[in-house]
């Protein structure tokens, strides 16, 4: 999967590590502000908007099998309350932090007999390479933003949600209550639903007696 195409050095989220070069212990720090990728987030609750803002700052570290990349990301997400249906904004920091290996054909020497062994034990598809020096962060990212994000994101810690009733917000009307009269007529609906499913009750009831009867 990640051998599929070649990275684009143009993209936003693809990182060239020749200027950190492959010596061992070789750090770089770096930021970057890049646009959200499409559905970043999860899908239909929460995420940052496609092309919003996502901040990024970045040490790469060169090691044995390859660049162990450490970073934060910090950017915007919005949604709704999952109690009271408001939108939401908050802002969101996801760390992260994941060793990009070098391909096991340019590893030459060290090492290879290695990340030959451990390519066989392991899931290929969970494993992040750098290919022609380039390594593509996206995956990672939408990873860490999707852990970092709350699944049940809320308005504010203690919203009360909507009315049972009524579907009004409570947080905006926390006196909101419906008084005495509503309940009577609440009442008197219950009564008539009663009678009506009584009758209803009744005739099949009988009908259902009779089938019996016939029946034996
Ligand atoms: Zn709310
Ligand atoms: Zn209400």
């Amino acid at each position: 999967m990640a051998h599929n195409a070649r990275l684009d050095h143009r993209s936003p989220l693809v990182f060239d590590t020749h200027e950190l070069g492959r010596r061992p212990g070789t750090l770089q720090r770096l930021t970057r502000t890049v646009p959200a990728p499409k559905d970043f987030g999860l899908k239909g609750v929460i995420g940052t908007p496609e092309g919003a803002p996502v901040e990024l700052a970045l040490r790469l570290e060169a090691v044995i099998e390859g660049v162990l990349v450490t970073g934060t990301a910090r950017a915007q997400v919005k949604g709704e309350c999952v109690r009271c249906l408001e939108p939401l904004e908050l802002d969101l920091e996801a760390d992260f932090q994941e060793l990009f290996s070098y391909p096991a054909t340019d590893d030459r020497g060290r090492g290879s007999a290695r990340s030959e062994e451990s390519a066989g034990d392991e899931d290929d598809e969970d494993m992040f390479f750098i290919e022609d020096g380039l390594f593509d962060l996206e995956p990672l990212l939408r990873d860490a933003v999707v852990l970092a994000l709350p699944m049940q994101p809320v308005c504010q810690e203690d919203c009360p949600g909507l009315c049972s009733q009524c579907g009004a917000r409570l947080a905006d009307d926390p006196d909101h209550h419906h008084d005495a009269v509503d309940i009577r007529w609440a009442a008197l609906q219950e009564l008539a639903d009663a009678m009506r499913g009584g009758e209803k009750d009744k005739t099949s009831g009988a009908e259902a007696g009779v089938d019996e009867k016939q029946e034996k």
